[in-house]
Order: C-alpha cells, then structure tokens, then sequence
C-alpha cells in the first residue's frame, strides 16, 4: 500500500459520491427541454467492470523494475493493473467514454512513487539509462490528454506519481511564500497553510483532487484568480529535476524572486511544460494572510451584454473583488434548475418577489444573467469594495441580490464534477471549453461559438446545449467559459469531436486562446499551430527537442 489516495478508475473523485437531482425539482425538467433526455425513464449504465478491461501485459524489463525498487523500495513500484489504468488516463470526457468502454490503447506499464527529490533524480536516471519514457503523474484531474502514453510507444512507459511528497516544507513569513513539495494535493496543501493563518488563494473546481506540481505544469487558474493571479503568477520558485550530467546533479533550480531580468524566463518555459521538461519537485508560492472577511454577492443583469460590459468596467474600476463572474442566460436558466428546492419566505421571495421586481424594470426573464462578484479583505475594504462595485452595476442596469445564492455557489462548487458522471451514466456527454479573449472580442467570440455549437449539433442531427459564463478577469480582457452537452448517437467520441472541433476552432478564428487555463496535451495541440503561430510551435518544439533529445519526457505533448 502507498497511502496515495486516487480518483476512481472510471470517473471523478472518490467512490461513494455523486451528483443527485432528487432534491432539485427543476433539474430534470430542464434537461429534457435542454438535451432531449427524460431522467424519468433514462436507463442508468451498470458501474463499469474493471475485470472486463482489456489491458495489454505491461512492458516492463525486470531489470527497470528492480533498478527503480532499489531507489524507492519495493512497495513503491506497482504494475498490477489497477495501478496502471489509473495512472493512464486524466478525466477528459473522451478518458471517460474510453475508460469506460475499455478503450485502452497504450496503458503505463510501471508506477513509482518517490519519497522526496533524490528519488526523483535516481528515477529519472534510471529511466532515461533504460531509454523508456517518464511522465509525471499529479493528481490525474487534467482534461487535455496530458497523461496518456502515445499510441504505439515501444518503450516501457513509467509513471512517476508524485503523492507522497506533500509537505508545505516552510514559510517564509516575511515575504509571503511557501515552500511546497510538487504532489500536494489541493486541501492538503491549504490545510497545512492554514494551520498557519496562510493561503494560496488557488481554488480551481478541480481542487480536490488536483496537485500544486500538476497546477503548475498546466499554467492552472482558480476561481480567486482576480485577486491571487493564476498559478502563473503565483508559482515564484522552482526545483525540477532532468537528468544528471556527468560533473552535476540534474536539478534545475528556479530562486523565488518577485520579478526578474535574467533573458527568457526558465520559470515561465516550465509552467505549461506538462511533464515535457523534467519533473517539478517543489514550488516556491506566494502565500496570503487568510483575510478577515469573505463575501460572494450576487447581482443580477438584464442580459448578456449589459453584464460583459459591467465586467469590463469592474476590471478597469478601484475595484479589486477576487472573483468576478456573469453566466448567460442559458447558463443562469441551469444554475436556477440545479437549485435545491426552496421552502417559505426563501420560494416566496425567490419564485415571485424577485421575478416581479424584473418585471417591473421591463426585463425579460428568459434573458437575465446572474452574476458572482467575490470580495475579500478587512470588513472596511470589503464594504468599499461593495460599494464600487454595487454603483458599477447599477450602470450597467443591474442589481445586487445579495449573498444568499453566492454562500451557495461556494457551497456546491466543488460538487459540480460530478455531473459529468451522471451524465455519462445515462448515455449524454456533458463536457467544457474554455478560452480568452481581448474585451474587444469577446461579445464576437461568444456569439461564434454559440452558432459553432449548434452549427455542429445540427450536423450530427442531435438536440444540444450550451452555456457560458465569463470568469477570471484582466485588464485586457477575460475568460469565457463554455458548457456543453448532448445525447449520444451511436458513435460518442466522434460525435463529441465534431461539437469540441467546431467550439475550439471557433476559439482561433475570432482571436480568442485555445485554452485559457486546462492546458493543451492532446486534447488542444491541433490547434497550437492556429494559437501561437508555426513560428512559435517551431521555437516550443525546438526546446523540447533540445533539452530532451531522446523523448523520454512525457513526449507528444503540447507541440
Ligand atoms: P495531472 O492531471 O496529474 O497532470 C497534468 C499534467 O501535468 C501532465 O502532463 C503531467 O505529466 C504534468 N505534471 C503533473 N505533475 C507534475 C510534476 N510534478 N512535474 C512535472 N509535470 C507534472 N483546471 C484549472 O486550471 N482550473 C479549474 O477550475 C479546473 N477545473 C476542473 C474541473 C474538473 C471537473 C476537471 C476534471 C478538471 C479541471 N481542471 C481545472 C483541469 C485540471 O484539474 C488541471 O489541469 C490541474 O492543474 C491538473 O493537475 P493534476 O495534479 O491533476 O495533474
């Protein structure tokens, strides 16, 4: 045993838990008008069965097996195949159908789990010594294709899991970082911050079940990002490890500097490198007090346009909330359907007070958009913040509801993952896409992908969804966030890359990013050429091709 927790083989987070519509009244009433599917006699999938998965015999030498239980014992080699299937997928929508379908081409062949950083260092010899390939293994939440093997690799294929090296080794309380081992997962990692008054402020929907090392590898961004940066910016330092050389060890090391004018950024060229250049061991981060006071107000938008714009504002504005957040009007129908039920004054006031108060303003419901506006801070700060932001979207034709629906969104957040699960489990593909954008483009961008999606709906000849929220705001522009679902016909995966192809080609021919915070893998690089130019996948792919010129490091990802 390893101790190292893990997500279900088959779907998101642990046994045991899943998304319930039981007590949401208008859930499935909403998704049979949204994707055609009637939850009432939807026949729900058998749990897959892990005997009936097909895998491959791994290719394992026994002389890499022994070389690597020599560096880390042997408990801390795995190649039975519970170990493998886990390690050989993330939880993409197409890991999940091909998971679930026993669609396994290439599993890993050999977990290891290292006990600190000269285990890391000896495994990383031993692999590249064995001419096999390594990939860094987090929390496995990523859903761009980030972990699988290539199809048709030869090579034994190692699977380093980082799980047992989460410490928060120290606090350098003057300058607000922290020291933290790559494989600490989301609450670890906070809770051992918080037992000293500090947090990271990172809190991407994956949290759970996602590593500081894996948030780094796949330039992350959480929900806080107004106020704490994406990972990006909160990554400082760096160590990561490559391979030793024969007059010095292969660690490279990046000093925690709050900015610097040292040429390229090696610590840049590492966040976003997905396991492509070595093995992150520890992150120096930048910490935060835990604020005094924390507040998500919510506010409501006669429609889509007046909230992109109240946005824009807020981010140009004094104002500095640590979230800031407008979901469109399909978007604000769902997260209405996905209420609980409400009961006395709450349904009173929510089903008709709230709704005559709309009208009465002249707004047409089935246009509104609610907003999540986060603030943080002294009690003082937080009310001026209100108040900035209130008078903002007041401009803009809004109004603030207050922080009943926003205690719940922070409640269920963490939740919502599961979804998918349900989803599949009753033949329907839910999934998302997500990008960037200037201001300038982002009205245009929404309104392609949008006719992309039903463009694509229409070609399969299936009833779909989608809805978007803008989230993680900069001063040049902001995040659009899409979900997506439809009922499968009877090819899933090629019906889902007809939906996904037409929203991410949408993303790069109206300027927007193919991904702004999930990374690229395989899921995304048929349209890096598109995002960053050919010149720029040439300068990518020369590093790579520099630095790792026997393809041992999670190859075929990103370029
Ligand atoms: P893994 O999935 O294990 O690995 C991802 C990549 O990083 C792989 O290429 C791997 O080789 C590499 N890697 C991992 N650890 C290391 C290391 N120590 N050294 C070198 N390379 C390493 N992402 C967001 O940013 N924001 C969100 O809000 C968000 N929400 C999500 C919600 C759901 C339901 C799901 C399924 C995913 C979500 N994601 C989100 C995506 C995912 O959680 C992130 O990509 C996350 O950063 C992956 O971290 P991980 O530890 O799980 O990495």
């Amino acid at each position: 045993m390893t101790d190292v927790e893990h997500m279900k083989w088959w779907g998101w987070g642990v046994e045991g838990v899943g998304f319930h519509h039981e007590d949401k009244p208008g859930f499935a009433p909403f998704v049979l008008q949204a994707v055609g599917l009637d939850l009432a006699t939807a026949q729900k999938a058998e749990q897959p069965s892990f005997e009936e998965l097909d895998l491959a015999d791994p290719v394992a030498p026994a002389e890499l097996v022994a070389a690597l239980a020599a560096i880390v014992g042997e408990d801390f080699v795995r190649t039975d195949a519970m170990e493998r299937v886990v390690h050989t997928y993330g939880k993409s929508l197409r890991d999940l159908v091909r998971i679930r379908t026993g669609d396994i081409a290439r599993a890993v062949d050999v977990v290891v789990y290292p006990a600190d950083e000269d285990d890391v260092q000896r495994i990383v010899d031993a692999v590249v010594a064995a001419d096999a390939v390594l990939i860094p293994f987090g929390g496995g939440s990523n859903i761009a294709g980030s972990l699988e093997p290539q199809a048709g690799e030869q090579r034994p294929v190692v699977s380093v899991d980082m799980g047992r090296m989460s410490a928060v080794i120290d606090i350098d309380a003057d300058s607000g970082l922290a020291r933290i081992q790559a494989g600490a997962l989301g609450p670890h990692l906070e809770a051992q911050l918080a037992a000293q008054g500090w947090t990271i402020g990172h809190f991407p929907d994956s949290f759970t079940h996602s590593t500081i090392g894996g948030w780094a590898a796949t330039r992350s961004s959480g929900m806080q990002s107004d106020k704490y940066g994406d990972i990006a910016q909160i990554v400082r330092g760096l160590r990561v490890v490559r391979p030793s050389h024969p007059d010095r060890d292969g660690v490279l090391v990046i000093p925690a500097i709050p900015s610097a004018s040292t040429g390229p950024s090696v610590r840049e060229m590492i966040v976003g490198s997905e396991g492509r250049l070595g093995v992150i061991t520890e992150v120096t981060a930048q910490v935060h007090r835990v604020a005094e006071v924390r507040e998500i107000q919510a506010y409501f938008f006669p429609n889509w346009a007046a909230g992109l714009k109240a946005m824009q504002a807020i981010s140009v504005s004094d104002a500095t909330p640590i979230i800031t957040r407008v979901s469109d009007a399909r978007e604000t129908g769902f997260s209405l359907a996905t209420s609980k039920e409400r009961h006395g004054m709450d349904a009173i006031l929510a089903e008709k007070v709230l709704p005559g108060i709309m009208r009465s303003k002249g707004w047409t419901l089935e246009d509104i958009c609610l907003s999540f506006i986060g603030f943080e801070g002294s009690a003082e700060h937080v009310k001026r913040q209100k108040k900035l932001v209130g008078a903002i979207v007041k401009q803009h034709g809004g109004m603030g509801v207050g922080t009943g629906p926003g205690v719940l969104y922070d409640q269920k957040k963490f939740d919502t993952p599961y979804l998918r699960d349900f989803l599949l489990d009753r033949g329907a593909a839910g999934d998302v896409s997500e990008t960037a954008a200037p201001w300038s483009k982002l009205a245009g961008v929404y309104d392609a992908v949008i006719a992309a999606a039903e463009g694509a709906y229409a070609e399969i000849g299936t009833k779909g969804w989608i809805m978007c929220h803008l989230s993680h705001s900069y001063h040049s522009g902001a995040c659009l966030y899409f979900t997506f679902a439809f009922v499968f016909g009877d090819d899933p995966l090629g019906e889902y890359d007809v939906v996904k192809s037409a929203i991410q080609q949408a993303f790069v021919d109206n300027g927007a990013t193919i991904s702004h915070h999930h990374g690229v893998g395989v899921e995304h690089s048929p349209w890096i050429e598109q995002d960053i130019s050919p010149e720029g996948v040439a300068v990518v792919r020369g590093l790579f091709g520099a630095v790792d010129p026997g393809d041992h490091f999670n190859p075929g990802k990103v370029v």
